[in-house]
């Protein structure tokens, strides 16, 4: 997002709109940190400028990656998909991606206010390589070369977003390890790291919060609960 200089009165309306303040004031003029706007559009979209100085100039690669994070309204062109996952990671039971025995991973690096780097992305994708099973259909994957870990495009690192999320799974048995190395490498991010855990219920319990308690960690069943009205699971 640009600012006409030409047309901006300096009113600070748009400021408090930003949700990583990124619209800054200096010496007589109001400014957008470009290193810190994700290209989210709030400012534009809230109608707070009414003199025409907010201005959304084309986009390119891979620039374009932010709004393509950080819009809702915009979809990614790797999968068709708007938003930063998946819908099936919240229900499971479209395609029932999680099968009994399995652990399932969402692991979301920044949220509104704070955001995130392309470089910690990265990071913690690359301390998974080898332990998960990627969700193909996630923009994050789509950027990675999978043996590597690393992005496809060494030019993303130097993107930002509000938020990203990695989703993957693995088996029941792995999953602990896969927990420990989350633990570890979360100390490297700088943002707000947020570890969703999808497990399917067995005899009346979760047997994966179990293991979760027990290594320390503690489990909030406060997400999505699947009561099955969809397709029954393959
Ligand atoms: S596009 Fe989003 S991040 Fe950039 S200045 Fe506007 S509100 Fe802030
Ligand atoms: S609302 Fe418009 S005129 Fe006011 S400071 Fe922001 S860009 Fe400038």
């Amino acid at each position: 997002m640009k600012i006409d200089e030409g047309n901006c009165t300096r009113c600070r309306s748009c400021i408090i709109y930003c949700p990583v303040s990124a619209i800054k004031t200096g010496e007589n003029r109001v400014l957008i940190d470009q290193d810190l706007c994700v290209e989210c559009g709030v400012c534009l979209k809230s109608g707070a400028c009414k003199f025409d100085a907010l201005h959304q100039p084309p986009l390119e690669w891979p620039r374009i990656l932010r709004s393509q994070f950080s819009d809702p309204l915009i979809s990614h062109p790797s999968t068709g998909i708007m938003g930063r996952g998946t819908a099936e990671m919240k229900t499971n039971d479209v395609t029932g991606r999680f099968r009994l025995g399995e652990v399932g991973f969402a692991i979301e690096m920044g949220r509104p206010g704070i955001s995130t780097s392309m470089v910690d992305v990265e990071k913690v994708f690359k301390a998974l390589i080898g332990e998960v099973e990627f969700e193909p259909l996630n923009p994050v994957t789509y950027l990675f070369d999978l043996e590597e870990g690393e992005f496809r495009d060494p030019r993303v690192r130097g993107e930002r977003a509000l938020s990203a999320i990695i989703e993957c799974k693995t088996t029941e048995e792995n999953g602990v390890r896969v927990l420990n190395i989350l633990r570890e490498v979360s100390e490297e991010i700088d943002t707000v790291f947020t570890l969703c855990v999808v497990n399917r219920c067995r005899d009346h319990e979760i047997p994966f919060k179990r293991v979760m308690e027990e290594e320390g960690f503690t489990p909030r069943i406060n997400g999505k609960t699947n009561v099955g009205l969809g397709r029954p699971l393959a």
